[in-house]
C-alpha cells in the first residue's frame, strides 16, 4: 500500500468535520468488499456478518449485480415517473407474484419511503388510527417515526403524526383489545430487527390477520429487514418457521435487501388495499427507477438460480447452533439468516469490538443482544471461523457464564 492513501484514522478525523454526527464516530473505514469479505482503509480484512445490516444479500461486487446495474445504466438509466420502463414493470410483477396474491406496487428508495407510502395508502380507507407494537422500527422520517415506538427516537421531533397506538409485541390479546372499527391498519414486523431480532410466536401474525379482518382493517406487515429472502423464504410471513397458519398480508414494505445495496423500497398491496391510491395521492422522482429495478430482479434472479433460500436456511442453523453452544450465550433467535444472540451480561459493545479485533463485523443491537444478517453468500468456511473464534471473543469482552 503506498503511502499517499490517507489512513483509517486520517479519514475518522475528516469524517467528523464534514458529516452530521448522527450515528457516532465511524467503527471502520471501509475501502472495499468482496463475497462476504471487507477491507479497511488501512489494508485489514473482515468477514462482514452483518451485511449493511440485512441488506447486501449477494455480498459485495457480486458480479451478477455489477453485470445488471452496469448494463443498465449503459441502457436507461433515469427516466421520472411520467414515463415507464421494463425493469420497473417486471420486478412489480415478479414481487406480486412472489407475494402469491392479486396486488399492485410502489417503488421508492428506502424503507421509511415504503412506510411513509403505506401510511398515506391507510388513510385512503377513511379511517385513520394505527395499531403499531412496543419496539417497534419503522424508519426516521416523520410518518415512519410516529410508528416507531421507541421514546428516544420520538421525543426530540414531537409533535408526530397522531393516532397510532402501541401493544407489546407477540401479544394477542393486546391486539384484541386495540383494534376497533376506527382501526385503518395493524402494522407489525414478522421479526422485531431493530429490537434485537425478536420472535413472536407462531399464531401471531395469523391471529393478527384474523384481528384486523374481523374489523374491516388491514393487516400490514413490515418485511424491509425480513423480506427478499432473508429468512430463507421470500418473505416471513411465508415461513413455516415463524408462522402456524397461512397470512396474506393487505400491505408488504420491503427494502434493505431487495437490490443487494442498490437503494429501493417497496410497498406492495394486495386486493383493494392495492388500489387505494388515485393518480396524484403519492409520488417519488426516484422511486422505481430501472438501475435499481434492474438490481433487485438480479439479485431475485440470483436468489433462484443459486438456490440461495435454502442455503440462507441452513447457513443461519449452523451459526445459530455453533455460536449458541457456547454456555454464554444465554439464547439464539431468528430465522435464516437474521440470526440474534442473547448474552449473559449486557456487554454487546464490548463483544462487538472484540469480534472486531478478531476480524469479524458483527452488530451489537440492545446492550444484551447481538444481531447478525450476513451474505446469502458467506461460506461454510467464513461461519466456521467465527463459531471457532467465537470463544475467545466472549473471553475478551469479559463475558461470563
Ligand atoms: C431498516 C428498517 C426500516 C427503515 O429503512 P430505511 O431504509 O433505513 O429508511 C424500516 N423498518 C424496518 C423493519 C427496518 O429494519
Amino acid at each position: 500500500m503506498t503511502t499517499t492513501n490517507p489512513s483509517t484514522a486520517e479519514w475518522t478525523e475528516r469524517y467528523a468535520g464534514a458529516l452530521m454526527n448522527t450515528f457516532g464516530p465511524p467503527k471502520i473505514v471501509l475501502a472495499r468488499g468482496a463475497g462476504a469479505h471487507i477491507w479497511d482503509a488501512d489494508g485489514r480484512e473482515y468477514v462482514d456478518l452483518l451485511g449493511g445490516i440485512a441488506v447486501n444479500a449477494l455480498g459485495h461486487a457480486h458480479p451478477r449485480l455489477v453485470t445488471a446495474v452496469t448494463e443498465q445504466l449503459q441502457t436507461l438509466g433515469h427516466i421520472s415517473n411520467f414515463f415507464a420502463s421494463a425493469p420497473q414493470i417486471t420486478l412489480a410483477e415478479r414481487l406480486v407474484g412472489l407475494l402469491g396474491a392479486d396486488g399492485r406496487v410502489f417503488f421508492t428508495n428506502s424503507g421509511a419511503e415504503a412506510n411513509e407510502a403505506a401510511f398515506k395508502l391507510t388513510r385512503r380507507t377513511g379511517r385513520t388510527k394505527i395499531v403499531a407494537t412496543e419496539g417497534s422500527f419503522h424508519g426516521r422520517t416523520m410518518g415512519a417515526l410516529a410508528l416507531t415506538s421507541k421514546e428516544a427516537y420520538r421525543a426530540p421531533f414531537e409533535p408526530l403524526p397522531g393516532d397510532v397506538v402501541f401493544v407489546p409485541y407477540g401479544d394477542e390479546a393486546a391486539l384484541e383489545a386495540a383494534v376497533d372499527d376506527t382501526t385503518a391498519a395493524i402494522l407489525v414486523e414478522p421479526i422485531q430487527g431493530e429490537a434485537g431480532v425478536i420472535v413472536p410466536p407462531r399464531s401471531y401474525l395469523p391471529a393478527a390477520q384474523r384481528i384486523a379482518h374481523e374489523h374491516g382493517a388491514l393487516l400490514w406487515l413490515d418485511e424491509i429487514q425480513t423480506g427478499a429472502g432473508r429468512t430463507g423464504t421470500w418473505f416471513a410471513h411465508q415461513n413455516p418457521a415463524l408462522v402456524d397458519a397461512p397470512v396474506v398480508p393487505d400491505i408488504v414494505t420491503l427494502a434493505k435487501g431487495l437490490a443487494g445495496g442498490i437503494p429501493i423500497g417497496a410497498c406492495i398491496a394486495t386486493h383493494g388495499s392495492g388500489k387505494l391510491f388515485d393518480p396524484g395521492n403519492h409520488g417519488t422522482t426516484f422511486g422505481g427507477n430501472p438501475v435499481a429495478a434492474a438490481a433487485a430482479l438480479a439479485v431475485l434472479d440470483t436468489i433462484v438460480d443459486d438456490d440461495l433460500l435454502a442455503r440462507a436456511t441452513t447457513l443461519g442453523a449452523r451459526l445459530q447452533q455453533g455460536l449458541g453452544a457456547d454456555a454464554r450465550v444465554t439464547e439464539t433467535r431468528g430465522a435464516g439468516l437474521l440470526v440474534g444472540l442473547t448474552l449473559a451480561q449486557p456487554k454487546a459493545a464490548e463483544v462487538v469490538a472484540a469480534a472486531q479485533d478478531a476480524g469479524f463485523v458483527v452488530n451489537g443491537a440492545t446492550p444484551e443482544r447481538i444481531r447478525m444478517a450476513p451474505p446469502f453468500v458467506l461460506t461454510d468456511a467464513d461461519a466456521d471461523a467465527f463459531v471457532a473464534a467465537w470463544p475467545a471473543i466472549l473471553d475478551q469482552a469479559g463475558v461470563s457464564a
